[in-house]
């Protein structure tokens, strides 16, 4: 198996951290994936310029994660470079009716400040697990709302070193989707537009979505959230709980009985298990509706599901 390691003076140019062999499950909210060759942090802007210099120089694969709340992680883990997008990297500041966030805060602290500031239209994101970073690269939503409601521009960093400014129309926002997902880039900053609000109505708001949350999620298992998008005008959960896959296991994958399109790791699953999983769900589902499930999860790593 063909390994990279970093020159040691380069490691010694970068303030973040770096690992090798890094299990990736330590950095998955389903807390699975293998090892990765490389795991760098950055703690700052250079940092990524002088790792992603590297990796180009080097022609290295490389794999860009934020809280890794969407990803499903090979069990092989990934041969190359990944470069988490965290808290280092992840200041958050007010002016006025807009939010400058660097991609690394966790949207739970975005959301707080807001808060705190009286701005509203992002409290349909509380609880969601993930850096501003990978929500706004999916275009997470929930409660009839999404990302792209709010989001005004962002400044990307392409694989190349160059950095630029993508305004709302140039971002191709779409259902759980963005160009950012394609785009050979890494999100640093972006800049949210919210609403003037009564702190204590979006305080009121945010307790109710989380509310609803801890009521119909599986909350107490690790999970990526819904594996599947919904199908046009229907919702995946529905067609997968008609089909009779609620409660079906592989290993300790198995489809939350609360929410069936969750998959839950009872303790020890592994990627196989819930790719196997993933097929014999999107075969029950096509067989009785004629509907071909499309993963909202992304697969990382050698097995590749979709
Ligand atoms: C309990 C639970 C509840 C959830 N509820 C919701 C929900 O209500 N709505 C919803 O939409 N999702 C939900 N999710 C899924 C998940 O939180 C979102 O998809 C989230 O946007 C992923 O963010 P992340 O930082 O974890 O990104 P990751 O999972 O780390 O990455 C997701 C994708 O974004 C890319 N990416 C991440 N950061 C960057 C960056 N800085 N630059 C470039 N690319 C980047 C990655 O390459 C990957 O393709 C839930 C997940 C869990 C576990």
């Amino acid at each position: 198996m063909m390994t990279c390691r970093l020159p040691l003076s380069l490691v010694n140019k970068i303030q973040g951290r770096v690992r090798y062999g890094e299990p990736l499950r330590n950095h998955t909210t389903w807390q699975i994936g293998g090892p990765a060759d490389v795991l760098v942090e950055p703690a700052s802007r250079e940092d990524l310029a002088t790792i992603l210099a590297f990796i180009r120089q080097e022609a290295l694969p490389l794999a860009v994660i934020g809280n890794g709340s969407n990803l499903l992680v090979s069990d092989n883990g990934f041969r190359g470079v990944v470069i988490k997008i965290g808290e280092a990297l992840g200041r958050v500041n007010i002016n006025g009716e807009r939010i400058f966030a660097e991609a690394g805060a966790k949207l739970g602290r975005v959301t707080a400040v807001a808060q705190a500031a009286g701005l509203g239209g992002l409290e349909f994101a509380v609880g969601i697990p993930a850096t501003l970073g990978g929500a706004v690269t999916m275009n997470a939503g929930a409660n009839g709302a999404a990302m792209a409601d709010v989001v005004e521009k962002v400044t990307v960093v392409d694989y190349e070193g160059n950095e630029c400014v993508l305004e709302h129309a140039e971002i191709g926002f779409g259902y759980r989707r963005s160009r950012l997902q394609e785009l050979k880039a890494v999100v640093v900053e972006i800049v949210l537009h919210l609403t003037p609000d009564d702190p204590r109505e979006i305080k009121r708001r945010s307790e109710e979505y989380l509310r609803r949350r801890k009521v119909t999620q599986p909350l107490e298992y690790p999970s990526a959230g819904s594996v599947f998008k919904n199908p046009p005008g229907d919702a995946a959960g529905r067609l997968i709980e008609l089909a009779g896959a609620k409660g079906l296991r592989i290993g300790d994958a198995m489809v939350s009985e609360r929410h069936a399109n969750f998959i839950v790791n009872l303790g020890n699953a592994r990627a196989r298990d819930v790719l196997a999983l993933i097929g014999r769900v999107r075969e029950m589902v096509q067989e009785k509706f004629g509907v071909t499930l499309e993963l909202e999860v992304k697969v990382l790593g050698e097995s590749g599901a979709d």
